[in-house]
């Protein structure tokens, strides 16, 4: 670092007079000491050292005017001993005094003043550094951004506000320009490179109000009210139209500040969600046809097993018919047993009736109304149903809960599905590894006061290290024919009801599903 860089400002455009106002500084200082030791003017010539200390500071670096200052209090002092050393006088003493007050108290000044020029200095720097920063996120980002100047639209809005109007749609309706004036009053500031791409040049030019918010009245509505109720943020999802006439689905967030002063530069941003819209809908249809199938797969299974249990009322009404034919042929005819074998096959066609009607239950499009359920009624439903698959697979079923578990507001039918499903896939497992000791165990909970744990747990080979991350994957399949959509499924529809559902190997062995539901679903999932 040289001397001239600990004495002078650092160079700016300016830098050049910088040196100038020193050098001159300098040279005051001498001609002022020539005056005062060399000449007769009586007075305060001292004083004027404070003329070269204001020059200096006009260029000099804090260290430079402390040594400008020591300076000149040095050639204070030698004119004062060359001149008055012998015959110093209270007069000229004073005077010394004055002249070295006056430099002191211009020096304190002019180092005070020089802090503050840095300070502020810096806080322009660091202010400016900033700005580029923010300028050069605003520019480069991909995410599309404008910044609009809304202090206009705050003003009207406020003073909309301050006629005690408090809904602004219910005001819109009566005042039908109202959208159209609020618009006019939003103006562009800027808009990135992000946003020219998303809605072309003109467009994104004339910025969301005309394009985007006007097409759709409510929601630039909404954006109002937000502004008029102080929100700091507006989120919504809007369909705006491009340049090439192309619409698209954004969503739209416009950041409102709290400072009124910060009206004037409103950060609008707005992020493409067409494709991803698209897709999720695609998402959602595909499931829709998936579950679909896989309530066709079930119903092959149910219909064998329907099939079994039609098989015995009927053949018993069969039975029973030959009977009330035997007794009628008797003479005379024993009616009081035909009357006994008619109501046994009265009771046989009902139950029939009744394994067909639950059967329809089951594979009829699904009613989605919420009903109070009895679980454990269910299970034992459910377990009726899987009679045929359970006693052809050899296994066996122990159910375990206690009576106090109370009713639960769910789709039955959906519950019912889920159940089949988890007892379905424990057969399997415990088939495809051939285990000689095949049991499913059913139990139910209530670990606290607003949710049911029904667990399934089975003797089979457990979930498989590779299966384990997977298993609620949809596609995901160890099995040769299987379709990998039943845990997937089974989970989704738990979860839209407010419900979860997890799968682990049980310590003992055996793989065991949990399914966790609400006593009563909140409001979205009901
Ligand atoms: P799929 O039955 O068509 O294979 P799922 O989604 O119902 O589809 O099951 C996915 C995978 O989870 C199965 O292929 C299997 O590997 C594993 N899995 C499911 N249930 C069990 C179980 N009880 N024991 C062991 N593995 C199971």
């Amino acid at each position: 670092m040289s001397i001239a860089s600990i004495l002078l400002r650092a160079r700016d455009p300016g830098q050049g007079h910088n040196l100038a106002f020193g050098v001159v500084a300098v040279t005051l200082a001498a001609v002022i000491f020539c005056i005062d030791t060399y000449t007769d003017i009586e007075g305060a010539i001292a004083v004027l050292y404070v003329v070269s200390m204001l020059l200096a500071a006009q260029s000099m670096t804090r260290i430079g005017l402390l040594v400008i200052a020591t300076g000149c209090a040095a050639l204070t002092f030698l004119s004062y001993a060359m001149t008055h050393g012998q015959e110093a006088n209270l007069q000229e003493t004073l005077r010394l005094f004055g002249a070295l007050a006056a430099l002191s108290v211009t020096t304190l000044l002019l180092l005070k003043t020089e802090t503050a020029r840095l300070n502020l200095l810096s806080t322009h720097s660091a202010l400016s550094e900033s700005e580029a920063r923010y300028r050069s996120i605003f520019d480069r980002t991909r995410v599309a951004l404008w910044e609009r100047d809304y202090s206009k639209l705050r003003s009207y809005l406020m003073d909309v506000r301050a006629q005690g109007v408090i809904d602004i749609k219910a005001y819109a309706r009566v005042n039908p320009t109202l959208v159209d004036h609020c618009g006019g009053l939003i103006k562009a500031v800027a808009a990135n490179q992000a946003a020219r791409e998303l809605l072309g040049p003109k467009s994104s030019g004339m910025g969301i109000p005309q394009r985007a918010l006007i097409a759709g009245q409510e929601k630039f509505l909404d954006m109002l009210q937000a502004i008029m109720d102080g929100d700091r943020t507006f989120e919504d999802k809007v369909e705006v139209q491009t340049d090439d006439g192309e619409d698209k689905l954004v969503l739209l967030s416009v950041s409102l500040p709290e400072d009124p002063a910060a009206f004037g530069r409103v950060v609008v941003s707005m992020v493409d969600i067409t494709q991803r819209e698209l897709a999720l809908k695609a998402r959602a249809e595909a499931q829709a046809e998936l579950t679909k199938a896989s309530r066709a797969a079930m119903a092959g299974a149910m219909s064998a097993s329907l099939a079994h249990e039609l098989n015995q009322p009927l053949g018993a009404i069969v039975i029973n018919a030959q009977t009330l034919l035997r007794w009628l042929d008797r003479e005379p005819p024993d009616l009081p047993a035909v009357r006994r074998s008619a109501e046994r096959m009265i009771r046989d066609s009902q139950r029939a009736s009744e394994l067909i009607q639950n059967a329809r239950r089951v594979l009829s499009s699904p009613n989605n109304d919420l009903e109070s359920v009895d679980l454990g009624s269910l299970i034992d439903e459910t377990v009726a149903l899987m009679e045929h698959e359970l006693q052809q697979s050899k296994t066996a079923v122990l159910v375990d809960y206690s009576p106090h578990i109370p009713t639960v507001s769910t789709v039955k039918i959906e519950l019912q599905q889920v159940l089949i499903n988890l007892m379905t896939n424990a057969i399997q497992a415990m088939d495809e590894a051939g285990c000689s000791e095949r049991s499913i165990r059913i139990t139910m909970n209530q670990p606290d006061i607003e949710h049911i744990c029904i667990a399934v747990r089975d003797t089979g080979p457990g979930i498989g290290d590779d299966a384990r991350d997977r298993l609620f994957a949809p596609f995901f399949t160890t099995k040769a024919a299987g379709m990998g959509m039943g845990l997937s499924i089974c989970r989704s529809t738990l979860e839209a009801r407010g419900g979860r559902l997890d799968g682990t190997n049980h310590p003992e062995g055996g793989a065991v599903f949990e399914i966790q539901l609400p006593i009563k679903p909140e409001a979205e999932h009901a």
